[in-house]
């Protein structure tokens, strides 16, 4: 069991969940459906060093 940063809200979340997606070669684990459909949308957006996650 690990646990991962959620990249669009910055929650720290397990990395055993359904709730992943690969971009670029590398996994990324989201708290929740709302961030997964967000992070997909645009994920260079939440990628971006100048991006600050917040809920
Ligand atoms: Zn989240």
């Amino acid at each position: 069991m690990a646990n991962a940063k959620d990249p669009v809200c910055g929650m720290t979340v397990d990395t055993d969940t359904d709730l992943k997606t690969e971009h670029d070669g590398e996994t990324y684990y989201f708290c929740g459906r709302g961030c997964k459909l967000d992070f997909e949308e645009d994920p260079d957006k939440y990628l971006d060093p100048a991006y600050e996650p917040h809920m």
